[in-house]
């Protein structure tokens, strides 16, 4: 493990900085990231969009795609560097990594001259948000099972179905959808991948309240909506090999974790709350509970530093890289449990009433979400035991059987 810079990432993290510096304005640490997105359509989308294009015209936003799509071909490392750089900064967050971290790379890879030739630009400017329609209610861990169809009709297919947990939806210009055009092959093998106008008649986008009152995602719902031919990305019936480029995408896109609230806030609020009448912190099971929380957090953040090391010498982190999410997600529930547990019944306020402006409150809400997107706690595990401990696999039903004889529930 190695916890300096090399001179190369030394001067690439100045350059980095000195650029932020010049445009942003730094953060306070103890002071927490900009929130999301919650107005809904309103400012927060416009300043995000004002800041992605300020970074475009000075060659720092996508840095890792390649110099012909407007990137600056840098290494992940160097993408690392500039997240932990531009995270010190206030900037806002970025409604842009579905769309930057996982379609676009797969429209490079598997896209036509003319579909890179039209959407990369705008969405590297941030000029157009795209969301990712591929979970649906009978498909999520098991994304090939999706019962959206795609019909062909002249020069356009009829879409027909329902997509689920679409994030961002109600920002989104354009969708990236998978459908299955072929329900007598195999599950994997009759599914088509396209770009689809949210804007089109047939679709219908209904934002999902979640329970800690936001709505970050929604229920998307294709009525007969016409897709034109030339939006199919990749071969028709090969829409899979196009879900898997966008699915390793997110696995490395989503990797880097951290933010929120942490071990020193919650010293923090340990010396405000009272306990019997003195400060929290002056109880020893209150100190063993925390100090078992840092000794955690620190074996998260040095095994990410393991998979840093690798990447920076240019190896690809492994399947044991799912580990960072599995014992993560849990651990920022459970800390967020105690800090609302401090605060005895004030615990149950949100928002403003709360003490720290709720932020704890908002942690543990959000982590039953952290906990499934991306990989949900027993997906990982399953990772974990089949290509890492080297357990047999799962038994499957469904090999080599007919997608319309697989048997179903629904
Ligand atoms: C914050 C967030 C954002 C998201 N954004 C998007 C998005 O933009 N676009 C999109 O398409 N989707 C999105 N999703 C959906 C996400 O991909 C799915 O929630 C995820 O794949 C799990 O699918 P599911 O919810 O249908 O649960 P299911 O797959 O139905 O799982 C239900 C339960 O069964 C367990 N289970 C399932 N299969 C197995 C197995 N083989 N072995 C053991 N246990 C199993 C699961 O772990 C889980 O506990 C998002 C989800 C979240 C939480």
């Amino acid at each position: 493990m190695d916890f300096e810079d090399t001179p190369e990432e030394a001067a690439f993290r100045a350059e980095a900085r000195a650029w932020l510096d010049a445009n942003a304005k730094l953060r306070n640490p103890d002071e927490p990231p900009m929130g999301m997105l919650e107005e809904e359509g309103g400012g927060g989308v416009k300043r995000a969009q004002q800041w992605q294009a300020k970074k475009a015209d000075a060659g720092w936003a996508c840095i890792t795609w390649p110099k012909e799509y407007g990137g600056r071909a840098a290494s992940s490392i160097q993408s690392v560097i500039w997240n932990q750089e531009e995270g010190r900064y206030r900037t806002p967050p970025s409604i842009f990594g579905i769309g930057q971290g996982m379609l676009g790379p797969t429209i490079m890879t598997h896209g036509t001259q003319e579909q890179k030739d039209r959407y990369i630009q705008p969405m590297l400017r941030g000029e157009e948000i795209w969301c990712q329609l591929f979970s649906e209610p009978a498909a999520g861990s098991d994304l090939a099972g999706l019962r959206t169809t795609a019909v062909k009709d002249g020069d356009d297919w009829v879409v027909n179905g329902q997509k689920i947990w679409t994030t961002g939806a109600q920002f989104c210009k354009w969708g990236m959808i998978v459908t299955r055009t072929d329900p007598h092959a195999v599950k994997h093998a009759g599914i088509t991948y396209f770009i689809v106008d949210m804007e089109s008649p047939g679709v219908e986008i209904r934002p999902i309240k979640q329970i800690a009152g936001a709505s970050g995602f929604n229920e998307v719902f294709f009525t007969d909506c016409r897709i034109p031919d030339k939006n199919r990305v990749g071969a028709v019936n090969d829409g899979w090999r196009g879900a898997i480029t966008t699915l390793m995408n997110e696995r490395s896109s989503i990797g880097a974790g951290g933010g929120g609230a942490g071990v020193k806030d919650l010293l923090r609020l340990a010396k405000q709350c009272k306990r019997n009448g003195r400060p929290a912190i002056e109880d020893s099971s209150v100190r063993q509970q925390i100090a078992d929380f840092y000794i955690r957090t620190k074996g998260l953040s040095y095994t990410g530093s393991r998979t840093l090391t690798a990447i920076s010498k240019g190896t690809t982190p492994g399947p044991e890289s799912s580990i960072g999410k599995l014992v993560g997600a849990p651990l920022r529930q459970q800390m967020a449990a105690f800090a609302m547990d401090l605060q005895g019944a004030a615990g149950s306020l949100v928002n403003q009433d709360a003490a720290e402006e709720g932020i704890w409150q908002l942690a543990w809400l959000g982590a039953p979400g952290m906990r499934l997107a991306g990989g949900t706690d027993e997906i990982l595990r399953n990772i974990v035991s089949e290509r890492v401990l080297g357990l047999p696999s799962e038994m499957r039903a469904d090999k080599g059987v007919a997608f319309s004889d697989i048997p179903t529930g629904s």
